[in-house]
């Protein structure tokens, strides 16, 4: 028992010196807690695995009061790598703040380029900035048509102006033969142009499909020239369609006949139709008179009897062949007027463009909704007018019931309206075709006003030259009539005026003024 009293004031003591201790090293707010746990130890028996010596240490790590050394060695560690790791993130950040910077400096000195380069482009002439069918027209070769001018700015009128330094002069247009050349230049790129250009019919037809339907054109109008033509029909239905001489009144004034009476004939559907895939061969035209005829009209409405004896083509007029008809013919050889008829049908005019054919008297296809119904028209348009040759542009005007087909051609619009009218398209109609007075695509009237520009150029450089032919001709007249005049003159003192009567001009009315004069002399 002593012992156990021994050992009892030995973890008393003990027990002192550690609530010493531990009063010692933590801070106040545990010396509250303290009886407790003097409590706790107080009661040694009731534990009997009860440690001799308290280890506080163990137990504040238990209860998380005290980190450990390591722990701290640790969450040291951690907050090292944690600000290597935020200065890393910071010279990271700061890394991509200078990218972006260096970024935005390379971007503001594209922009810089490019609005330079935009800014000598603009400087440039016209024709240098022109993108002709995806393609830059070649600028050397303009500096080569132009030579020896040179294209210079004037930055107070903000315009290109032409310096010669051989002459010296300075103008702001070029010469008409130096235009002249230009636009021949320029023409090469036309067709190309055209391709490229927004269409009304793109809207509803897909681009793919319009370049392979011309592509097959193509393939076939090669095709269809290895074989003679057939007869279209067996009897000709010439009568049917011509009106003999003397049907109508002979108008002395005009010097033709009145064909108005036929304006309130009621139209019938067209007997027959051509077909440019059946029909279409060489004929004689192709074999003895190349490029000296012009197409069948017959052929055209699909009537012709003669087949491969026809004198005239029998096929699609190509965009070659239409370039070398005469302005003053149609494409089968029929004389054109100044002016269009009342009605606008029959042989186009001269003087006005006549490349867009109006049609009416068509049926809208039925669809579910108006869109699907236009684009179905555009569809069936392209499918019966494209095989007649280059169409430039569609448009349907459904509010009206019009549509206008232009094409690149005025020779091929005067196929396509022959052979077109009075025809039936997918149902059963009788189109009428008629000229069109001006196509309402106001890109198509752009395009327009350049080819009249063109038009008037040539015209000017006409005149010109035949007001220097004339100014040479009245030279070598005031010369001639110089030396005459000297000559009779001369002879005057020998002959007498009777010569000189006969010679025109000036010096007859001399004559007679000289002769008069003496007339009144003898009189009074
Ligand atoms: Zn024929």
């Amino acid at each position: 028992m002593a012992d156990q009293e021994d050992q009892q004031k030995i973890q008393q003591q003990e027990e002192e010196e550690n609530v010493d201790q531990y009063s010692y090293s933590e801070g106040d707010q545990y010396e509250s807690d303290s009886d407790n746990l003097k409590f706790d130890i107080a009661k040694p028996e009731k534990n009997p695995f009860r440690p001799i010596g308290i280890d506080f240490q163990k137990i504040q790590q238990i209860a998380h009061l005290a980190p450990n050394s390591k722990e701290i060695q640790q969450e040291e560690e951690n907050r090292k790598k944690i600000e290597a790791y935020q200065l890393y993130q910071q010279k990271v950040q700061e890394a991509d703040q200078n990218q972006k910077e260096l970024e935005k400096q390379i971007e503001e000195k594209l922009n810089q380029q490019k609005e330079e380069q935009l800014q000598n482009l603009q400087k440039q002439p016209i024709e240098l900035q022109i993108n002709k069918g995806g393609q830059l027209v070649n600028a050397d070769e303009i500096q080569k048509i132009i030579y020896p001018w040179q294209v210079l700015f004037d930055d107070t009128w903000k315009k290109n102006y032409y310096y010669n330094p051989v002459t010296k002069e300075s103008v702001w247009e070029l010469p008409l033969d130096i235009v002249q050349k230009l636009s021949d230049y320029r023409r090469q790129f036309e067709h190309r142009l055209y391709d490229y250009q927004e269409r009304n019919f793109f809207k509803f037809l897909p681009k793919q499909y319009i370049a392979r339907q011309r592509e097959q054109l193509f393939q076939k109008r090669q095709k269809v020239m290895l074989r003679p033509a057939r007869k279209q029909v067996e009897e000709s239905l010439a009568t049917k369609f011509g009106y003999k001489q003397g049907d109508e009144e002979y108008n002395t004034w005009f010097d033709r006949f009145l064909s108005d009476g036929n304006k309130y004939k009621e139209k019938d559907s067209a007997l027959t139709r051509m077909h440019p895939d059946i029909d279409s061969g060489y004929t004689k035209a192709d074999l003895y008179e190349k490029f000296s005829t012009y197409f069948c009209l017959f052929f055209a409405r699909g009537c012709c009897a003669e087949g491969v004896n026809c004198r005239y083509y029998h096929r699609i007029p190509t965009m070659d062949e239409c370039e070398q008809i005469d302005n003053s013919k149609d494409v089968f050889g029929r004389t054109r007027f100044a002016n269009h008829r009342e009605d606008m049908k029959g042989i186009g005019c001269f003087t006005s463009d006549t490349r867009a054919i109006y049609i009416t008297h068509y049926k809208m296809p039925k669809a579910d909704t108006s869109t699907q119904a236009l684009a179905l028209m555009y569809d069936t348009l392209w499918r019966h007018f494209s095989p007649l040759g280059d169409i430039d542009d569609l448009n349907v005007i459904p509010a009206k019931g019009v549509s206008f087909i232009r094409y690149k051609h005025r020779c091929q619009a005067e196929f396509a309206k022959e052979a077109m009218d009075s025809q039936a398209l997918d149902q059963q109609e009788c189109i009428m075709c008629k000229w069109a007075y001006e196509d309402p695509n106001p890109k198509a009237m752009s395009r327009e006003f350049e080819e009249e520009k063109l038009k008037l150029v040539n015209a000017v450089k006409d005149k010109e030259k035949k007001e220097q032919q004339n100014s040479q001709q009245f030279r070598k007249k005031v010369d001639g009539q110089q030396i005459r005049d000297r000559s009779q003159d001369d002879r005057k003192g020998k002959r007498g005026g009777d010569r000189g009567n006969r010679r025109g001009g000036p010096r007859g009315r001399g004559d007679n003024r000289g002769r008069g004069g003496n007339r009144l002399f003898d009189d009074d």
